[in-house]
């Protein structure tokens, strides 16, 4: 059966009809190539946009923009206050086209309408309007000295300057909200590069803080690839900080191209999250929190619960409960509201997810459910649970980012022995316990090495909460009062009175 595209609405319709450029300096411009790359529909592999590919030539464009926005522009006097209330608008501005950006986002990626206009754009609301607060709360201390003498010494927090952001495609809007809301209300200015899959609603919210008033120069949008316009992005002599979200092997690279002039580094990088089921659980909350935990988003999570251990006495409920949850899943394309698992974001990631199926399969693991393609058009892929795995292989060492569960049983009691389990992994990045026993589920949290741990939920997120990875899941934590470090230097002075 082939799968049709849903009607978009007449904003979302308006805005696919135009033609579509970038952000530099305030002005919309092609690429000074001339060159664009096209923009698929994940789940029919129609082409529905051609962007600007830009370069290093446009990345000097848009950094020398930048520079000028910070050091001499309005931006460089503007009072905290005014920042606050710009920061705020574009919350304003993204709710009144919230149905809009909603319908972009499951064009453009393949999820579900419905999740994008509850958690994608719901989530980039909250999180300008969050950070928003503060602009206007960023203090420095006076600070007690022992020198002899009279000294009045105190700290300033100042911004870092011009921030190069990289983002990745699973959450296209929702990761732009979380690099620019905290850079925004810091006072930095931005050169943004969304990734090469998914532009579209980073070219909207362009629009957005253009009409929020934001003054020219503060936010530039290169749309490109990673190897052209994110290599010139990272290793740019003249960006002061680079912000990513994406592969850890991507974060090296990165972390390296920084080191030219040690430009601040933050990231957000891959995961293999545990999500630990204890004999009393609610199992009922258990399967389908676990199960949403791996198929949410077509499991593109860098929290997904990727790594599921069921104690032995739970194991055989909680491997059929989440083969049932995945088989009443609807897939079908994202923009129709019954659907709830929509394509995978391209051939690139289906060829990836299908080599793991393959993998699994050859590596003795059995295939509850799932496991193969679904349809001959779009990346669909079916959403597979995979029991009687264990810790050699490679789809429990590994990150798929598909909708694909390892499940392990274990039969200790013993929770260091459970933290070994969940901790055996290169990654760090979140993890979830599900536990009716207050003892259980707080000693675990303290012995998994993983900068978020969820108890009875997982993919938890709130604008408030520092997250961030341990071990090669990243450096530094977004969200929270922690994000503003990475947007902020800094300044000791000492005045001799
Ligand atoms: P994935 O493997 O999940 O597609 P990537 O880490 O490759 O994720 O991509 C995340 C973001 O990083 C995208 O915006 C992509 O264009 C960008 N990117 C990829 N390679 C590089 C690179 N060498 N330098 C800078 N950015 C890159």
């Amino acid at each position: 059966i082939a799968i049709r595209r849903p009607a978009l609405g007449s904003a979302a319709t308006a805005f696919m009809a135009k033609k579509h450029q970038m952000l530099i300096d305030g002005k919309w411009v092609d690429a000074r190539s001339g060159e664009t790359f096209s923009v698929e529909d994940p789940a029919t592999n129609e082409i529905i946009a051609h962007v600007p590919a830009g370069d290093k030539a446009d990345i000097d464009l848009a950094v020398a923009a930048a520079r000028r926005a910070f050091e001499t522009g309005p931006w460089s006097r503007i009072s905290p206050k005014d920042r606050q209330r710009l920061v705020w608008s574009l919350g304003d501005l993204l709710e009144r086209h919230a149905d809009e950006l909603a319908e972009l986002e499951a064009l453009d990626n393949g999820k579900p309408v419905t999740n994008a206009r509850r958690d994608d754009v719901q989530g980039s609301i909250d999180m300008f309007r969050y950070m928003a607060g503060w602009a206007t709360r960023l203090n420095g201390e006076q600070i007690q000295v022992s020198t002899p003498g009279n000294w009045h010494v105190y700290s300033l927090r100042e911004p870092v300057g011009v921030v190069g952001q990289i983002i990745p495609w699973n959450f296209p809007l929702m990761m732009a909200a979380w690099k620019l809301a905290p850079a925004l209300a810091a006072g930095c200015t931005i050169v943004l590069k969304p990734a090469e899959q998914t532009p579209l609603s980073a070219l909207r919210v362009g629009e957005l803080v253009t009409e929020a008033g934001f003054p020219d120069g503060v936010l530039n949008i290169v749309t490109g690839f990673g190897e052209t316009a994110g290599a010139a992005l990272s290793l740019h002599p003249d960006v002061d900080k680079v912000a990513f979200t994406g592969s850890t092997e991507v974060g090296k690279i990165i972390v390296r191209a920084a080191a030219g002039n040690l430009k601040r580094v933050s990231l957000e990088l891959g995961g293999k999250s545990p999500a630990i089921v204890f004999p009393d659980a609610d199992l009922d909350l258990a399967v389908a929190g676990t199960a949403s935990a791996i198929f949410y988003n077509q499991g593109q999570c860098c929290t997904a619960g990727s790594r599921l251990f069921a104690h032995k006495s739970v194991y055989d409920r909680i491997v059929e409960g989440v083969a049932a949850e995945a088989g009443k899943l609807k897939l079908g394309h994202g923009l129709d509201p019954s659907v709830t698992l929509g394509p995978l974001v391209s051939q690139e990631q289906h060829t990836r997810v299908t080599g793991f199926l393959d993998s699994g399969r050859q590596e003795g693991a059995e295939i509850v459910t799932g496991g193969k393609v679904h349809g001959n058009q779009g990346y669909f892929v079916e959403p597979t649970v995979l029991a009687q795995t264990n810790r050699t292989m490679r789809v429990v060492r590994e990150e798929i980012f598909g909708p694909v569960v390892c499940v392990q049983s274990f039969d200790d009691d013993d929770l260091d022995a459970v933290a070994r389990f969940a901790n055996d992994t290169e990654y760090g990045l979140s993890s979830s316990v599900w536990t009716r026993n207050l003892k259980v589920a707080h000693t675990m949290a303290r012995k998994i090495r993983a900068g978020t741990v969820c108890i009875n939920t997982h993919n938890y997120g709130d604008p408030a909460w520092p997250f961030g990875g341990y071990k090669q899941s990243g450096w530094g934590r977004e969200m929270g009062k922690e994000v503003m470090e990475h947007y902020t230097e800094t300044k000791a002075v000492a005045a001799r009175l």
